[in-house]
């Protein structure tokens, strides 16, 4: 008996490993056509100054424009296009199109500060991340001060030497700096002190039940005091509610993300909350 369930078990399990393994190889072919049939769009999430409530920038964010499955969330393929290394063309593009939207804003007196544009640890661990961003940024006539890159804990964290290093040159190329998701990789306060960076990104985990949950408050508390003593800013993501809002305000958070002010949203509409804003 026990010998025929162990069986059955390992046979349920190799299925369960083959299906999920053909489905990463079909997502991974799907991408494959999507970078080939350009079907990459941003959408623009608005960050709002905390006391005055200016806009000061808008995060972009990758979708993938599935003429079958529709507006595909990246959740469900960024590390797929991590792991099979298409993030570097798919980052390049994402990037490239971040500039072609400032430039265009620029162009035509939208007020906005800066787009922020999402790393991938790949990229970060590409020597010549540099020198490709700042071609992209030459032939859109983009200002570094246009952009700023948000790399996430654990990715700087996997190898910090290094991470230090090229952060340094993206900072000394004029280029912002933020740490997203912060709190929920696993820092070292030594790391942090010696990364450039400007801002650090409150993770929404924390921000989720920032009001009834005392180690949360406590958590985003601490982070912001510990921010500003290493002269760094801070933006929350996440926020949905007005009590969430006064809380992090009260605590002397610099910017907040989340849906209270803005989904992220189309280009076009982007573009309209700009102008109203
Ligand atoms: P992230 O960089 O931490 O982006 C914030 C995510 O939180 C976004 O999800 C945003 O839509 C969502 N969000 C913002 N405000 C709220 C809120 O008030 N409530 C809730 N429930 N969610 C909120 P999204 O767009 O699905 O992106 C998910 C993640 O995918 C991003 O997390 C980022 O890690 C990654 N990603 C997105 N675009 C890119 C990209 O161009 N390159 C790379 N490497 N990663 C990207
Ligand atoms: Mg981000
Ligand atoms: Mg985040
Ligand atoms: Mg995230």
């Amino acid at each position: 008996h026990a010998k025929a369930a162990g069986r059955n078990t390992y046979q349920m399990f190799t299925k369960e490993m083959h299906t999920a393994a053909r489905q990463r190889l079909a997502m991974e072919n799907n991408l494959r056509s999507a970078i080939t049939n350009d079907e990459f769009v941003l959408h623009y999430q608005p960050q709002v100054e905390a006391i005055t409530g200016k806009v000061t920038g808008l995060e972009a964010l990758v979708r993938w424009q599935s003429p079958e499955a529709g507006l595909v969330s990246p959740d469900l393929f960024i590390s797929i296009a991590e792991e099979s290394g298409l993030i570097l063309e798919i980052g390049r593009h994402v990037f490239e199109m971040a500039c072609d939207q400032a430039a265009k804003w620029k162009k035509a007196g939208v007020p906005f500060e800066k787009i922020s544009v999402n790393l991938s640890a790949r990229q970060l661990q590409q020597p010549e991340l540099p020198e490709i961003l700042s071609s992209i940024m030459a032939s859109y006539g983009v200002e570094p001060g246009m952009i700023e890159l948000e790399v996430t804990e654990s990715m700087t964290m996997e190898r910090p030497v290094e991470s230090v290093r090229i952060l340094g040159v993206l900072k000394s190329m004029g280029i912002d700096l933020a740490i997203d998701d912060f709190g929920t990789g696993y820092s070292s306060l030594s790391y942090l002190k010696l990364f450039p960076v400007d801002k650090l990104k409150i993770d929404r985990s924390f921000v989720k039940d920032i009001e009834t949950d005392p180690d949360d408050a406590a958590i985003a508390s601490a982070t912001i005091a510990m921010a500003h003593s290493l002269g760094k800013k801070v933006v929350a993501e996440g926020v949905e509610t007005a009590a969430q809002l006064e809380f992090l305000v009260q605590e002397g958070c610099d910017i907040i993300q989340g849906y209270f002010f803005s989904k992220p949203l189309s280009a076009e509409d982007a573009e309209a909350y700009l102008k109203k804003a």
